[in-house]
């Protein structure tokens, strides 16, 4: 199969899981349709000038999609084919993302129609300061209303460029350095937030292959040790699951990118991959790897876990029935679409959506949130405290057992947490908490899948929320 499979609607996927979960909740039909409609979207067209002198127009978009918590909060994204209903799409997604991992959030997305691989540097930031400025006129950026993040093909550069366009455009802000997520560290982001969302993959997958009983029930065995993944986009979340996938001791047996992909039955080394990526600008001809022509093939190559983490629609009723992965772990959003997902079901494989297990990226993103309108890094105030009261309670314990520590053990055992450990930790318990909670419903109230069960979470609680604000007026 060498075709594209990326062309459904997205929209109409999210919009038909939502109605298939719907039929759990006893909320009332028109707090459901509140629930699920896309409450502001704003098109833009606007100039950008190109490195030659002339002028391109750009089309972009904002989605906002509920406010039943401010700010709103969500990904931006330079694609060329992006669209309105697309936005609109992942919005949702981000706000039933957030109510899943208790981030105080409404749902929104953004997205810019260009190629971030093919434009130069200049044209990108040109264009990133543009759409700000257009945001801004529109109050649809800021610490209080609408705070993006990096999402498919934008990264940290971006966000650099956003929060000074922000700064420069709103001198008299008090937290400035809130209006966006994904910072590099050195400009207010936090430690960790770049892996965030390929650690709680790897978490989310860890936790979902822990339970014997549902392992059993695909025929596998219990835990992450030796499970052969294939990974599908190797970007900023693809990457770091893979690696960390690879670090918890699964093997890496393919990996799939734009221009084609890889495979090794001994295991692919990610780390390796990516210096010959760096190196040579594609995974291709990476030491110890068969080259696979189509990209799409690797889909359907025999693994224990597939994980989708590129784009939307990369598994549909075309290809679905050849997957055979007895468990497709959604990194990317959307990468199932409605028609496949429903072949998924039906032969038995264990899908764990895209709402849950790519969510670690909006859980640490609020901690950055966190960290910029208390103006602290969250060990600040703490670690030197923690540091002390733990030595007392070591040394008291060496006083009373006669038994002492070498000074590099006492020195690990006392050490108060940097920003990186209360991150990782708060992330790990985050998606292990909110596995537990899709996983108890989908169980306890013997739903299809883990995907109406993660639906239903959501919406029950965005839906809680706005009943008891009430409707205003
Ligand atoms: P990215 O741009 O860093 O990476 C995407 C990768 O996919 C790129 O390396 C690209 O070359 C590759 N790719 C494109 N088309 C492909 C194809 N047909 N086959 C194989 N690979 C292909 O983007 P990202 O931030 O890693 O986002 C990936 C997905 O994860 C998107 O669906 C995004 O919405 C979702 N997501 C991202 C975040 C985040 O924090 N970045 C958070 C939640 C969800």
């Amino acid at each position: 199969m060498d075709s594209d499979p990326h062309a459904g609607n997205l929209l109409d996927d999210v919009n038909a899981q939502f109605e298939r979960a719907a039929v759990y909740s006893d909320y009332p039909r028109g707090l459901l349709d509140q629930v699920k409609m896309c409450n502001v979207v704003h098109r833009m067209s606007f100039p950008v000038r190109d490195d030659d002198g002339s002028i391109r127009v750009v089309e972009a978009y904002r989605a906002e999609h509920s406010f039943h918590r401010l700010p709103t909060k969500g990904g931006i994204r330079f694609s060329p084919d992006v669209t309105e209903d697309e936005v609109c799409a992942l919005a949702s997604l981000m706000t039933y993302k957030c109510a899943i991992v208790e981030a105080p959030f409404g749902g929104a997305k953004g997205g810019v129609c260009i190629d971030s691989r093919n434009e130069s540097e200049g044209f990108l930031e040109r264009a990133t300061r543009r759409y700000v400025a257009e945001l801004n006129r529109k109050n649809m950026i800021g610490p209080a209303v609408d705070v993006p993040a990096p999402d498919y093909g934008t990264g940290e550069r971006e966000m650099a460029w956003i929060v000074d366009t922000y700064t420069a455009l709103n001198p008299d802000q008090l937290n400035p350095f809130a209006c966006v997520t994904g910072k590099p560290i050195s400009l207010h982001g936090i430690s960790g937030r770049t892996e965030a969302t390929g650690r709680g993959v790897a978490i989310g997958i860890a936790e979902a292959t822990d339970s014997a009983e549902d392992m059993e029930a695909i025929g596998l065995t219990r835990g992450i040790e030796g499970k052969r993944v294939i990974v599908q986009g190797l970007g900023k979340v693809g990457y770091h699951a893979a690696r960390l996938l690879q670090e918890a001791g699964a093997r890496i047996v393919a990996i799939a990118e734009y221009d084609g992909g890889i495979a090794s039955d001994s295991g692919i080394d990610v780390e390796a991959v990516q210096r010959h990526r760096a190196e040579t600008g594609s995974i291709l001809g990476a030491a110890g790897t068969r080259t696979i022509d189509s990209p799409f093939q690797v889909l359907e190559l025999d693994c224990d876990i597939l994980v989708p983490a590129a784009l939307e629609n990369q598994i549909t009723a075309d290809n679905a029935p050849r997957i055979k992965a007895p468990i497709v772990a959604e990194a990317a959003n959307g990468p199932v679409d409605s028609e496949g997902d429903a072949i998924l079901r039906e032969r038995g494989i264990l899908v764990i959506p895209d709402l849950f297990l790519n969510a670690g990226g909006v859980t640490v993103s609020y901690f950055e949130w966190l960290k910029n309108i208390q103006h602290v890094s969250p060990e600040r105030l703490t670690s030197r405290y923690q540091e002390v009261a733990t030595t007392r309670v070591v040394k008291a314990l060496e006083g009373a057992t006669g038994a002492h520590l070498s000074d590099v053990d006492f020195m690990k055992a006392v050490k108060g947490p940097e920003e990186i450990d209360l991150v990782e930790a708060a992330l790990a318990d985050t998606i292990t908490h909110a596995y537990h909670a899709v996983h108890d419903l989908w169980k306890s109230r013997a739903m299809p899948d883990l995907r109406v069960a993660a639906y239903t979470l959501a919406i029950n609680r965005v839906a809680q929320s706005y009943q008891v604000q009430g409707i205003f007026p």
